[in-house]
């Protein structure tokens, strides 16, 4: 049987600061070398100061995997040398008197499955390596430190998964949860990298490491399962190794590092006190913790009677479910999530396009009534979100602007249907004797007011002029 198990890194993106000096966690604002301290560069004398928020974060990550937090957490050195570390040492977590990472013990269920989470810990993300020049011999390498020090979030899973689609689920399941908590954003850069271990029947297990993206992990761990498979099918023995993801040529790489626990020499960070979490914080941050995607779809479902499929794509993505809550009533909550699942969603489909957006909660309510009141038909609708999401401008004025509105004057509309009754004869006497045929004539006026003829009073003038 193929066993799986992922180690996944994600940053705490909503933080203010690092999580032990005042730098800024948002390191991709600056100039290169300009986010940093004598703390975060790891200068002698310097004194790390635990980010608290950073620790409450994590905790919420740890509750919401139904993981069990323990009374105390400690931080311990995880010694090692590169470039990108400048301490020579990462401040991490780690359960070796007992458990002290922030969470531990808890579980997803992915597709019926339950997958379960070892651990969880709290620590700090080093710099980065910038590769410059075009060859390998002008080939040079740089370091910003503007990363290190900021918080990730390490989630370590018990090898439960069998297949690269399992692995893809609990992903998107993982980033739904991580974004609905208001913690992480999956969708930023470099925001969520990952390791993973892959083993087949009767071979040993191999470690990848290196995946940059969730996108390149579903990949690294599909390669993995075929190469393993092709070396057992030729006989060739799977050797237990380290192998690194190639993310340009999408392929895994033996990699000569073997390092084992032992070889980081963990010991406790004796800068950084154990840390105990009170009862009354649990409860606090449990009280204060967003409302679950299952719980939001559920809702959506029995409160307003959205279709199951649109409760489920509304109630997954926090930007749209966030819109969602900011701009319905309970009288037109059906109509928004329509909108929005069927035409915005379509419009605004990348993080630069949603930016852009000159939308508002507002404007999608002015929508929504005006199609409830046939002010506008749902055809035009289409146009008239496309224009707002554009311009800003509102409803009313983009209406007249553009023609969008409903041929909604009784006389206009009568003189219309008095032309298509002479011009029908035979389908007008056809809905005289058997009403559902009314139908072709409605299409007619439709077909002549350009879509725009309000179809409620046009069905009645209809039935009053054919008598
Ligand atoms: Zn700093």
């Amino acid at each position: 049987m193929t066993k799986i198990g992922l180690e996944i890194h994600c940053q705490l993106t909503h933080l203010k600061s690092k999580l032990f000096c005042s730098c800024k966690a948002n390191y991709r604002e600056f100039e290169i070398n300009e986010n940093v301290c004598p703390v975060c560069m790891g200068l002698p004398g310097s004194l790390p100061r635990l980010n608290q928020e950073a620790v409450k974060k994590a905790t919420i990550i740890a509750m919401a995997l139904n993981c069990s937090t323990p009374k105390k957490i400690a931080f311990f050195r995880k010694n090692y040398f590169y470039p990108d570390l400048p301490k020579n040492f990462q401040i991490t977590q780690l359960n070796i008197y007992g458990d002290t990472s922030v969470g531990g013990k808890g579980s997803v269920i992915v597709d019926g499955k339950k997958i379960r989470i070892t651990r969880i810990q709290l620590e700090e993300d080093p710099g980065r390596l910038i590769y410059e020049g075009s060859s390998s011999k002008n080939q040079i390498t740089l370091v910003d430190y503007n990363r290190a020090g900021t918080p990730l979030v390490e989630i370590v899973t018990e090898p439960d998964f069998e297949s690269p689609k399992q692995v893809r689920a609990f992903l998107n399941i993982l980033s739904d949860l991580l974004e609905n908590l208001g913690v992480a954003d999956p969708g930023l850069d470099g925001a969520m990298r990952a390791d993973a271990n892959v083993s087949i029947e009767g071979g040993n297990k191999v470690e990848v490491k290196n995946i940059g993206s969730f996108h390149d992990l579903e990949k690294a761990v599909h390669f993995e399962i075929t190469r393993q498979n092709s070396l057992h099918s030729r006989d060739i023995s799977i050797i237990q190794e380290t192998r690194h993801w190639d993310d340009k040529r999408k392929i895994t790489v033996s990699s000569r590092s073997k390092e084992e626990d032992l070889d980081y020499r963990y010991f406790i960070e004796g800068d950084i006190p154990w840390i105990t979490i009170d009862n009354s914080v649990l409860e606090k941050l449990k009280s204060e913790m967003p409302e679950s995607i299952n719980s939001k779809k559920e809702r959506y479902i029995s409160k307003y009677t959205i279709p199951e499929q649109v409760a489920d794509v509304l109630s997954s993505d926090k930007f749209y479910s966030d819109l969602f809550e900011k701009s319905h009533t309970d009288s037109n909550a059906k109509e928004i999530a329509n909108i929005i699942t069927t035409d915005l969603m379509g419009l605004i489909d990348t993080r630069e396009k949603r930016e852009v957006s000159k939308m508002s909660a507002a404007h999608l309510r002015d929508l929504a009534d005006a199609i409830t009141s046939g002010k506008i038909s749902r055809n035009s609708s289409k146009n008239a979100l496309y224009e707002i999401v554009k311009t800003g401008n509102s409803l009313s004025q983009i209406i007249s602007d553009l023609d969008l509105g409903n041929v909604s004057d009784e006389s206009e509309l009568t003189g219309i249907i008095q032309e298509i009754i002479i011009s029908e004869p035979q389908a007008v006497e056809q809905a005289k004797s058997n009403p559902q045929t009314i139908n072709y004539l409605v299409g007619k006026v439709m077909q002549k007011t350009k879509g725009k003829a309000d179809p409620k009073l046009t069905l009645d003038l209809l039935k009053k002029l054919i008598g």
